[in-house]
C-alpha cells in the first residue's frame, strides 16, 4: 500500500561550499527522508523534511544495544546533466538482509527506492557536477523505543541523508600500504559481518588505529577462527590477481557482500578473465608473491570503487606489489565502473538508474 509522501520544503536553504572544499561525510543537503515504524501501523508516515537535528529519548534502544543498520551508495551527475544511481535496488535488498540479522522489520524495497528518488529530485542541485565528485547517500534505521530490556525495539525510524563528497583520490588513484591484522577480528561466521551494522565498524577502529600508527592506511582482516584465511581489507572487499587469474574470498558468512565486488566479478566474467571465489589463505598469497605470481591486489567498495594495494605486510614479510604502481587490471576496472556510473560510457548491463528531475 502506497501512503502519501508528505513534503515539507526547507525555507532556509544552506550555503553550499565549493566542490573543492568538501570533506567526506561532513556536509549535508537541505532535506532528509524519514518514516516511522510501529507494530500496529508497520512503516508509516513517509516524509521529506528540512535536514534537522532529531530528538530521541535517552533510553532509546539504539543507544544501548546498537540495533541499527545502514547503507551507502552514490548519485552521479552526467556530462549531459542527468542524475544516475548505480544498482540502488541491490542496496535496499542488502539493507533488508542486514535488518533481518538485527531483528529489524524489513522495508518495501521498491517503495523506499521511490522515496530516495523523490528526495534526490528535491535536492538535485546538490549533486556535484565536478569530475570525480558525487552525492553520497546514507539510508539507515534506528531502534527508537525507550526501553532498557534486552529485546528488539517495537518502534523504529528509517532515514535517508545526503552528503556531497569529493573524489576518494584527490591526486588520482594511487596504491596504499596494508597491514595484515593478526590480533583483532572483524567478524566471524554466525556473527554480524554480513550485515552493515554499526558495531562492526566501531569494533574495527582499534585495529585501524594500530595500523595508522605503524604507517599503514588500512588493515587486511583474516578469519576469526584460524587467522589464516583472507576476508576483507578495511571496509572493502579484496581481490588478488595471481598468474593471470583473479581470486577473491568466497562469501562465507562473515564477509560483507559488496555491490562493487559483485559488479567486478560480473565484468571479469564478461571480459573472459578467469575469476574465482574461494577460500584464500595468507600462506597462498605469500607463496604466490615469492614465485613472482602476485600481480595485483585491490580493494573494492562504493567510496573508492577500486583501491590498489602497493604494499602488504604480514608479520615480518613485506610484499611489494607491482612496483607500488596501479596495475593495468585495477585501472581498467576502475575506469570501466566509474565511466558507467557517471554515464560517460554506455551501460550494457543496465546497472544505472536515472532519477527523474
Ligand atoms: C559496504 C562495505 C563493503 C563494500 O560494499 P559496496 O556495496 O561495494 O560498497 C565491503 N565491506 C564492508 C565491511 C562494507 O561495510
Amino acid at each position: 500500500m502506497k501512503e502519501q509522501l508528505t513534503i515539507i520544503e526547507s525555507t532556509n536553504k544552506k550555503n553550499r561550499l565549493a566542490d573543492d572544499q568538501l570533506v567526506f561525510g561532513k556536509h549535508f543537503t537541505d532535506h532528509m527522508f524519514v518514516m516511522d515504524y510501529s507494530i500496529d501501523k508497520g512503516w508509516h508516515d513517509p516524509r521529506i523534511t528540512p535536514y534537522e537535528t532529531i530528538t530521541l529519548d535517552p533510553a532509546a534502544m539504539i543507544f544501548h544495544y546498537g540495533q541499527t543498520v545502514f547503507e551507502g551508495l552514490k548519485a552521479y551527475r552526467t556530462e549531459d546533466n542527468r542524475i544516475l544511481l548505480f544498482r540502488p535496488e541491490k542496496n535496499f535488498e542488502r539493507m533488508n538482509r542486514s535488518s533481518e540479522r538485527l531483528s529489524i522489520p524489513s522495508v518495501d524495497e521498491k517503495l523506499v527506492l521511490h522515496y530516495l528518488k523523490e528526495l534526490l529530485r528535491i535536492d538535485q542541485d546538490w549533486v556535484p557536477a565536478t569530475e570525480g565528485y558525487s552525492l553520497y547517500i546514507r539510508p539507515f534505521i534506528i531502534a527508537t523505543e525507550p526501553n532498557l530490556s534486552l529485546a528488539p525495539s517495537s518502534t523504529y525510524q528509517f532515514y535517508i541523508i545526503l552528503s556531497p563528497v569529493g573524489s576518494y583520490y584527490s591526486e588520482g588513484i594511487h596504491p596504499v600500504k596494508i597491514f595484515v591484522e593478526e590480533e583483532y577480528t572483524r567478524a566471524v561466521r554466525g556473527g554480524t559481518g554480513t550485515a552493515k551494522t554499526a558495531g562492526n565498524y566501531s569494533a574495527a577502529y582499534i585495529a585501524q588505529e594500530k595500523a595508522t600508527e605503524k604507517g599503514y592506511s588500512q588493515v587486511l582482516w583474516l578469519d576469526g577462527i584460524e587467522k589464516k584465511y583472507i576476508e576483507e581489507v578495511g571496509s572493502m572487499n579484496v581481490f588478488f590477481k595471481i598468474n593471470g587469474e583473479v581470486v577473491t574470498p568466497q562469501l562465507n558468512g562473515s564477509i560483507l557482500e559488496g555491490i562493487t565486488r559483485l559488479s567486478i566479478i560480473e565484468l571479469l566474467k564478461d571480459w573472459q578473465i578467469p575469476v574465482v571465489e574461494k577460500r584464500i589463505s595468507m600462506d597462498e598469497i605469500f607463496q604466490a608473491y615469492e614465485k613472482g605470481e602476485l600481480e595485483e591486489v585491490f580493494g573494492t567498495g562504493t567510496a573508492a570503487v577500486v583501491s590498489p594495494v602497493g604494499e602488504l605486510t604480514w608479520n615480518d614479510c613485506h610484499m611489494t606489489i607491482n612496483d607500488k604502481q596501479t596495475g593495468n587490471l585495477s585501472k581498467k576496472l576502475y575506469e570501466t565502473l566509474t565511466r558507467i556510473q557517471t554515464g560517460k560510457d554506455d551501460d550494457p548491463y543496465s546497472w544505472t538508474v536515472e532519477v527523474d528531475k
